[in-house]
């Protein structure tokens, strides 16, 4: 099972320095006034540390905003950052993208069969993290990426799907010894 361990970083170019990367720590700015609110998922360049607002609420009706979510945003729940970033539309209206490298974990099973010539490993996403697959089967199975890349090579690994680039939903592997 693919787990999401840290919010990603988010890849948004920064007005204020040279840098492409900012942190989501889980903030939100609210700004109601009169009946419209404003809702924005904060973000800090990791270079220089200047703000970035992502908009999540855009002059909506505070009574169109759904019940709970008010609670959420005011506590800056970092699931809820989280789930908004996942979220195609925010991330096309806010025009960023996400670098998920080091913010997931790979749970396994132990799923090994000792005596059996091949082992049919499965992978779960809880979230749709896009990992390399190469990357992923090396530290679920505790080899190299290059020791992964020869199985594939002799044919001793073998998938459905592509394993090379990079993959965020669930998939099967068949590793043959
Ligand atoms: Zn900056």
């Amino acid at each position: 099972m693919v787990t999401p361990t840290c919010l990603p970083t988010v890849l948004r170019r920064c007005h204020t320095c040279a840098s492409g990367r900012f942190r989501a720590n889980g903030k939100f700015r609210v700004n109601a006034n009169h009946k419209l609110i404003d809702v924005w998922l904060l973000a800090l360049c990791a270079a220089c540390g200047a703000t970035a607002k992502l908009t999540v609420v855009e002059r909506a009706h505070v009574r169109s905003v759904r019940p709970g979510l008010l609670d959420r945003l005011h506590a800056n729940d970092a699931v809820l950052a989280a789930e908004l970033l996942q979220d195609p539309v925010l991330r096309r209206r806010n025009r960023i993208a996400l670098d998920w490298d080091g913010a997931w974990r790979l749970d396994t099973g132990g799923t090994d069969h000792p005596g059996h010539e091949a082992i049919d490993v499965s992978v779960r996403f809880a979230a749709p993290v896009p990992v390399r697959p190469v990357r992923l089967i090396a530290e679920g199975c505790g080899l190299s990426r290059a020791g992964v890349e020869r199985l594939v090579a002799d044919g001793s690994l073998v998938s459905a799907v592509r394993l090379s680039g990079r993959l965020s939903g669930d998939f099967t592997f068949t590793l043959k010894r």
